[in-house]
């Protein structure tokens, strides 16, 4: 029998009990506080395990508890995500790509709960502190992209959900291994006017079949449930301190904005394969052995299947320069920065010419 457990989860529902304003989690420390009166109150430790789940049980519906929770979200209509407001808002811009949202078609969602967070480390202020020394570096940015980096209307801290897994693989190959060897062969050619035979040695590769299988186990394969960050800036946020995971606590969710997964579980799996694969082709290539291999076939199967959905700590900055959308990311906990950037045209032709000239120089006065 499926048993749903339901929960409450109103983010910013936190009363401050000296003055009654809405308390806010203070990234980096482990209390909620106050931005008017200054009280500040600890959010309980909670010293459990983070329980991993059982995916095929999920899928099959069977799971003897699968938490859900309730959440009021609104939906982006330009880019789908489906963002939690911040408390007794009018109006607000989708943290990702700044279109603004329309408040009042928030609505209830049932979503597969958190299992566990990491909270956020660094506050909006150290955030822009790393997004600046980072514009500051870009080469070629042009001026305007500084200015408009410096406004930071737009930056949110975000949860990002995300989905991880654990599984035992097992992996049968077909290939052929490639053993190098070398041969004698003669060739002629032409030497100070005279054709001259001589001998030069030649790899070869001699291809033998082979055959076998390989096991591996993956602990913590981590995909990002969102469709709405570019996923090439959003993997290269790794490596997320992990090992620092707590359990779910919507506390630490006050005062920052909350995504809902866009890829559901089975989704979210079929990309974790995708990052698996990579380290299962080479392990088969390793079991080939010789010199170069080649896999023909490749069939794994995936046993022991865990998940969990956590969420974690990213700040995100979305503007829109001469038209075009430029999103920023930065690590919650680590702040590295990546993101899409604008290219100065002019910036990089003056350069390419001023260099050009120094070269034409450098060779006018070696030669003089
Ligand atoms: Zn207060
Ligand atoms: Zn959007």
């Amino acid at each position: 029998m499926e048993e749903i457990q339901e929960q409450e989860l109103k983010v910013g529902t936190f009363a401050c009990t000296s003055c009654g304003a809405d308390l806010k989690y203070k990234p980096g420390t482990v209390h909620l506080s106050c931005e008017y009166c200054g009280a500040s109150n600890e959010i309980p430790q909670i010293d459990a395990d983070i329980k991993k789940l059982d995916f095929n049980a999920y899928l099959a519906n069977q799971s003897e508890s699968i938490e859900t929770s309730v959440e009021s979200y609104v939906k982006c209509e330009s880019c789908g995500a489906s963002s939690t407001l911040e408390p007794n808002v009018t109006s607000a811009l989708c943290p990702y790509c700044s279109t603004p949202l329309v408040v009042e078609q928030a609505k209830d969602e049932k979503i597969i709960q958190p299992k566990s967070l990491l909270p956020f480390k660094l506050d909006k202020n150290g955030a822009k502190g790393e997004f600046k020394k980072w514009i500051k570096k870009l080469w070629f940015a042009p001026n305007d992209l500084k200015k408009a980096a410096l406004n930071f209307d737009h930056f949110k801290g975000v949860y990002i959900p995300y989905w991880t897994f654990d599984t035992d693989t097992f992996t049968r190959y077909i290939g052929q291994r490639g053993e190098y060897y070398y041969v004698t062969e003669t060739y002629t050619t032409t030497e100070n006017g005279k054709s001259v035979t001589k001998t030069r040695q030649v790899r070869k590769t001699r291809w033998y079949p082979a055959s076998g299988s390989v096991k591996r186990f993956f602990d913590d394969i981590l995909t990002v449930a969102t469709k709405s960050l570019p996923q090439k800036y959003i993997y290269k946020l790794e490596p997320w301190d992990l090992q620092n995971l707590i359990p779910f606590d919507k506390s630490y969710l006050s005062g920052f904005i909350t995504e809902k997964y866009q890829i559901e579980l089975e989704e979210g799996f079929e990309i974790a394969k995708g990052i698996a694969e990579p380290e299962i082709r080479s392990l088969v290539r390793r079991d080939i052995g010789g010199d170069e291999q080649r896999i023909i076939s490749m069939n794994t199967q995936y046993d022991d299947i865990t998940f969990k959905h956590l969420l974690l700590p990213v700040f995100v900055s979305a503007y829109k320069f001469k038209g075009k959308l430029y999103q920023f990311l930065v690590n919650g906990r680590t702040g590295e920065v990546q993101g899409q950037r604008p290219y100065s045209w002019i910036k990089i032709t003056l350069t390419s010419l001023a260099v050009a000239a120094i070269i034409a120089l450098i060779i006018y006065f070696t030669n003089n």
